[in-house]
């Protein structure tokens, strides 16, 4: 059986720091110079003060689950075979909000506000996918 690889980014000059920082284990959020605003996902310019300038801050990758959906249908071959699963909006303890396709987690255990950690999955060569699990330790029932 050959399993079918899921569509991958293509880091550009302006994500760059973000694939390469997941690369190396580390989350970064890009953070304004002028404003010290996060954003994501990254923009050539801030949406508050207008500064070009912006460096790559690492945060913690820690949040919580803010929203979150269940797909039943799958539009691409690589969650074909997933579905049903949760795409959540994660917002990280810096306020910053993050979608994952959270592919390994039962939908029935799923709740908003459920504690959240990073971890990162190197899915290519190329490619390290930042990714986030159900901080150990919190309610789930089981295990
Ligand atoms: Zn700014």
């Amino acid at each position: 059986m050959t399993e079918t690889q899921r569509p991958l980014p293509k880091p550009t000059t302006l994500t760059a720091g973000f694939w390469e920082a997941a690369a190396r284990g580390e989350l970064v959020i890009q953070r304004c110079v002028g404003c010290r605003r996060y954003r994501h996902y990254p923009q050539a310019m801030c949406p508050d003060c207008h500064s070009m300038e912006s460096e790559w801050s690492r945060v913690t990758g820690r949040g919580v689950i803010h929203s979150y959906t269940v797909a039943h249908q799958a539009f691409h071959p690589f969650w074909s075979d997933k579905v049903p699963y949760v795409i959540a909006t994660v917002e990280l303890e810096d306020g910053i909000r993050m979608v994952d396709d959270m592919i390994d987690l039962d939908p029935a255990t799923v709740r908003v506000g459920l504690p959240v950690e990073v971890y990162f999955d190197a899915v290519s060569d190329e490619i390290t996918l930042p990714k986030f699990r159900i901080l150990e330790g919190a309610d789930r029932g089981g295990e």
